[in-house]
């Protein structure tokens, strides 16, 4: 009897340190242990906010086992991109944003409204920075955009509401964002995904990147940064897959160099963080037609594998 409650104790404690958010397992990952195949990133949107061609603005999709998990930012025309992938958005389990400029999450009412014609019943998770009078918080952002007293789209607002009917809920929640505290946090650890965040410097604008491990593997996102608050290269260490956002030129100024980093600072990350693959998206004007420099200037620092996909392109870790 007694040794039945010890060895009920002893799982017990085991599966608590085990699910303990503290308990982190990226350390413990090696790189043949990344279950390639099982993994997918798509690009749902490669370009910045500009009306440029005919790629979507900032939008990306994990995948897990042939099956959508894990949305990162909702730009304009990523949406189309996400029903083109053949996706299904009953098993998007969570939205990561990064921040909450335009590019990177109008099309998220459009998700929400389309959801409706699904037969979706697991809650949905989103995730993003704390605001400032500049930019919504995460909270702020999904309840002004459908919320049922001051939303954009009212009339969707029982997705949010505890008391209203509805298939499924949206439970958002802001990770605050600092200057000063640059731990990596984690945020999610369910149903094998693990998602882990630090903020960034976007000039005013707070804005988290990503780090999303499954399978083994792991995908790194900067989001819309410059690099000056320097946490990068811990939340990228050893990463399989590194997104970088490609904005701006080596030369910029302004308000551009302030909000985004230039190709060296691209190639010193990925260098530091010992990167697998470097993709490079959020191209812009300004960007799209020196591809050539800018791979000169990384890969005076980094020498591992770099590319410029486009919407829709897929990528295995
Ligand atoms: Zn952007």
């Amino acid at each position: 009897m007694f040794k039945d409650s010890l060895s009920s104790l002893w799982i017990v404690l085991i599966s608590i340190f085990l699910s303990s958010p503290a308990f982190s397992t990226s350390s413990q990952v090696s790189p043949s242990q990344c279950q390639s195949k099982r993994v997918k990133l798509q690009i749902l949107g490669s370009r910045g906010p500009e009306l440029l061609d005919e790629q979507a603005s900032t939008g990306y999709l994990i995948w897990l086992d042939n099956k959508a998990r894990v949305i990162i930012d909702a730009g304009a025309g990523s949406l189309q991109r996400f029903k083109q992938s053949k996706a299904n958005f009953e098993d998007v389990e969570l939205f990561l944003f990064s921040h909450f400029h335009v590019d990177h999450s109008s099309d998220f009412p459009a998700y929400i409204k389309g959801a409706f014609f699904t037969k979706r019943s697991k809650p949905l998770f989103v995730y993003g920075p704390t605001g400032t009078k500049f930019v919504a918080s995460a909270e702020q952002f999904v309840e002004r955009a459908i919320g049922s007293q001051a939303g954009m789209y009212p009339y969707l607002g029982n997705v949010l509401d505890k008391n209203s009917p509805s298939a499924y809920k949206i439970k958002s929640a802001n990770i605050q964002w600092s200057y000063s505290d640059l731990t990596i946090k984690i945020i999610y650890n369910q149903n094998g995904i693990l998602v882990k965040t630090v903020s960034t410097h976007h000039g005013p604008f707070p804005s988290q990147g990503y780090r999303v491990e499954l399978a083994g593997c792991s995908i790194t996102f900067s989001g819309d940064m410059s690099g000056r608050l320097g946490a990068m290269p811990e939340l990228a260490k050893n990463t399989d897959i590194f997104v970088a956002h490609n904005a701006i030129p080596e030369d910029a100024t302004g308000v551009a160099a302030l909000l985004h980093m230039t190709p060296t600072t691209i190639g010193k990350i990925a260098q530091r963080a010992n990167v697998k693959n470097l993709l490079l998206t959020h191209l812009m004007e300004r960007s799209i037609n020196i591809k050539d420099e800018t791979l000169k200037l990384i890969k005076k620092t980094y020498h591992g594998a770099v590319s410029f996909p486009n919407d829709l392109d897929s990528f295995n870790p």
